[in-house]
C-alpha cells in the first residue's frame, strides 16, 4: 500500500513545470519496495535571494486512525479519492542557497525507524542538488519530533559537521527539560532522549531562537505551537515573494484543511494545534501567501485558500 501511494506521489511530481527535477527515480526499485535512499526526489525554485529546493525523505504510512474526528473525516477522504485507510504523509525538508549561505530547514527522518523503515533521502537528495553534508552551514529546525531532526544524526554523531543547529527557544527549553521527561509516559521518552542526543551532537552549535527573531537575514521562527509545545513555522523573506513554511501545522493539505479543527495522533495539545492552525491559515489566506508544508504532497509548496468555515489547498505551479 504504502509502496503504490509512494510511487502514484512520484509520478505526480514529475508532471510539475521545467523546474522540477527528479533524479535517480526508478520506478521499478520502488515497485520493489526498496527504500527512498536509492534515489532522491528533489524540486526547486528561485524564492528572491534564496533557491529553495524541497527534499523528499521518505513517506510515512499514515492511516485514518491518526486523525481523530468522524464520518467527517471519511467524507473529505472519498472526496478526494484517497483509499478507506491510508493517508500518506510525506516528509520533506527544504534547502536554501543564497551566494553565501547554505540552509537547511528540517533534516528528515535519517536512519531512525520509527515509522518503520524507508526514509532516509534527505541525504541523497541534497548529494543530487551538489551540495556535500559539510557544505551546510545552518540547519533550521522546526520542531523536535524524529521525521524532522533524525536526519541530523548518524549514530550519536552530528551529520552537519559545520553547521549551526538554530531551535525555538521553548522547543529546546522542553525537551531538555529532565522533570519533564521524567513525567512523560514511557513511550515518549525515546523521543526526549534522541532529542537531546541530538542537541548534544551539535553541542556548542545548537542556538535557541526566540519567537519572532531570525535564525538567519530573512529567515524568522514563529512560534506555533500544539503539535509541540515550542514548535515553530519559518517565515522565508524572498524579496517580492514570501514563504511560509508550515512544517507541522497540517499532517493532510486535504483533511486538515476541509477540516482544520481535527486532532492529530502526534499533537502534543491537539486543541493548541488546531488554534495555530486556524490563525496560520487565516493568516496565508487573507495575504495570498505561499506556503511550503513537511508533509504537504510533495514537492510541498502551495496556497491555502478561504472556503467558508474551513479552506482548500491549491498546489502551487512554478513559472
Ligand atoms: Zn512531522
Amino acid at each position: 500500500m504504502t509502496h503504490i501511494n509512494r510511487r502514484n506521489l512520484l509520478k505526480g511530481a514529475a508532471t510539475l513545470p521545467a523546474t522540477a527535477a527528479l533524479a535517480g527515480v526508478a520506478s521499478p526499485a520502488l515497485a520493489a519496495g526498496h527504500s527512498a535512499t536509492e534515489g532522491a526526489a528533489l524540486y526547486s525554485a528561485p524564492l528572491g535571494q534564496y533557491r529553495i529546493t524541497a527534499l523528499l525523505d521518505g513517506v510515512a504510512p499514515l492511516g485514518r486512525g491518526f486523525f481523530f474526528g468522524g464520518d467527517e473525516i471519511d467524507t473529505v477522504m472519498e472526496q478526494v479519492g484517497i483509499g478507506p485507510d491510508a493517508l500518506p504523509a510525506p516528509v520533506s525538508a527544504f534547502l536554501l542557497q543564497s551566494d553565501d549561505r547554505t540552509i537547511l530547514i528540517d533534516a528528515g527522518m535519517g536512519e531512525q525507524e520509527l515509522l518503520g523503515p524507508g526514509f532516509g533521502g534527505v541525504t541523497p537528495g541534497l548529494a543530487a542538488a551538489g551540495v556535500a553534508p559539510e557544505d551546510i552551514d545552518l540547519v533550521i529546525l522546526t520542531h523536535a519530533h524524529p521525521d524532522h531532526l533524525g536526519g541530523l544524526i548518524r549514530g550519536d554523531e552530528a551529520v552537519f559537521k559545520n553547521a549551526e543547529l538554530a531551535i525555538g527557544e521553548v522547543e529546546a527549553g522542553f525537551w531538555t527539560d529532565e522533570a519533564m521527561m521524567a513525567q512523560a509516559p514511557a513511550e515518549a521518552k525515546g523521543l526526549f532522549q534522541l532529542a537531546q542526543t541530538v542537541l548534544n551532537a551539535y553541542g556548542t552549535n545548537v542556538t535557541r531562537i526566540a519567537d519572532g527573531s531570525e535564525a538567519a537575514p530573512g529567515l524568522s521562527m514563529i512560534l506555533s505551537p500544539g503539535h509541540t509545545p515550542g514548535h515553530s513555522i519559518v517565515r522565508i523573506d524572498g524579496g517580492d515573494r514570501q514563504l511560509l513554511m508550515i512544517a507541522d501545522t497540517l499532517h493532510s493539505a486535504d483533511v486538515h484543511t476541509a477540516l482544520p479543527d481535527i486532532g492529530f495522533g502526534f499533537d502534543s495539545d491537539p486543541a493548541q494545534a488546531a488554534v495555530s492552525r486556524r490563525r496560520i491559515f487565516d493568516m496565508v489566506s487573507a495575504d495570498k501567501m505561499l506556503v511550503a508544508g513537511s508533509h504537504i504532497h510533495f514537492p510541498g509548496f502551495g496556497r491555502i485558500l478561504r472556503d467558508g468555515d474551513a479552506y482548500r489547498y491549491v498546489p502551487a505551479t512554478w513559472m
